[in-house]
């Protein structure tokens, strides 16, 4: 660890001991959407958080923040209610360990979560590219597994039904992914599917006429793959998440909006006070 992230990590212990954080962050009036993939103890690649990791992740934020459905989020933009201190909960393509190692932990804190399935990969035994080297096998769910996470009272979304790139399909290809995505996960539910997710976490992956596209489509939110705040007035349909860190401390500076990873600010009560490169962190 450099000397000046050992600064930093010391400011923001005091700062975090007094309460000030907290204070500051309802005043600031940002929410944060999380965005997870995996948890369990099997693998340690970088989209893997360690059982124990996610566990003290949730107890603290349990703790200390207003942990609410991506449902009532989405209200209280719309009512222009307070987002301060809010933060959601969500996970991406459908891995079997979210039902078997993640939920339990929701459950245990109580805490709500949104998880977004690849419906065209659900029941089978894909393994996504960006697994294809890893020495270990991450399953995904089967149907029913989705069903009993749905039983356990979480949300299930829509992430497509291939997982491709909405920024380089054409839009009659797009709309068919998000329609026929919304339409298998209904089927296997018989519930309404409100949420959708773009795949992919780079900007030009998720385009503004996709968005669109998801919102007539007839969802009622739509959660990006890049990271930053959501504020009031942020639109629906264009919701930034926070991607997971590989430690509590980390993801507690930036729901705390103290460190600010992506656009490689680090802030102090809100003020940016160092300029650095994000893979410094
Ligand atoms: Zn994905």
């Amino acid at each position: 660890m450099n000397i000046r992230r050992q600064v930093v990590e010391a400011m923001y212990k005091v700062c975090d001991q007094s309460e000030l954080l907290r204070s500051i962050g309802k005043i600031s009036n940002m929410a944060n959407i999380l965005m997870f993939h995996r948890v369990n103890d099997y693998d340690s690649d970088g989209l893997t958080t360690p059982t124990p990791v996610f566990e003290e992740m949730m107890r603290e934020l349990k703790k200390r923040y207003q942990i609410v459905t991506l449902s009532e989020l989405v209200h209280t933009i719309r009512t222009g209610g307070p987002l301060g201190a809010k933060v959601v909960i969500t996970f991406d393509d459908g891995y079997r360990d979210n039902l078997n190692c993640a939920a339990p932990i929701l459950k245990r804190y109580d805490i709500p979560a949104t998880f977004f399935v690849t419906t065209g990969f659900i029941d089978t035994q894909n393994v996504f590219p960006w697994d294809a080297s890893n020495t270990v096998l991450n399953p995904l769910m089967t149907w029913g597994e989705v069903r009993n996470l749905a039983k356990l009272g979480f949300e299930i979304g829509a992430h497509t039904v291939t997982h491709p790139d909405l920024g380089a399909t054409s839009h009659d290809d797009a709309r068919r992914e998000i329609r026929a995505a919304k339409q298998h996960i209904e089927g296997e539910l018989g519930q309404k599917v409100n949420a959708f997710a773009f795949p992919f976490g780079r900007r030009d992956c998720c385009p503004v006429e996709v968005s669109k596209i998801v919102r007539e489509e007839g969802y009622a939110s739509c959660c990006l793959g890049y990271g930053g705040k959501v504020r009031p007035g942020s639109d629906p349909f264009r919701l930034n998440r926070i991607p997971m860190y590989p430690t509590t401390i980390d993801l507690l500076m930036e729901v705390d909006n103290f460190l600010t990873y992506f656009d490689g600010t680090t802030r102090f009560v809100g003020v940016p006070v160092i300029r650095h490169k994000p893979n410094e962190w």
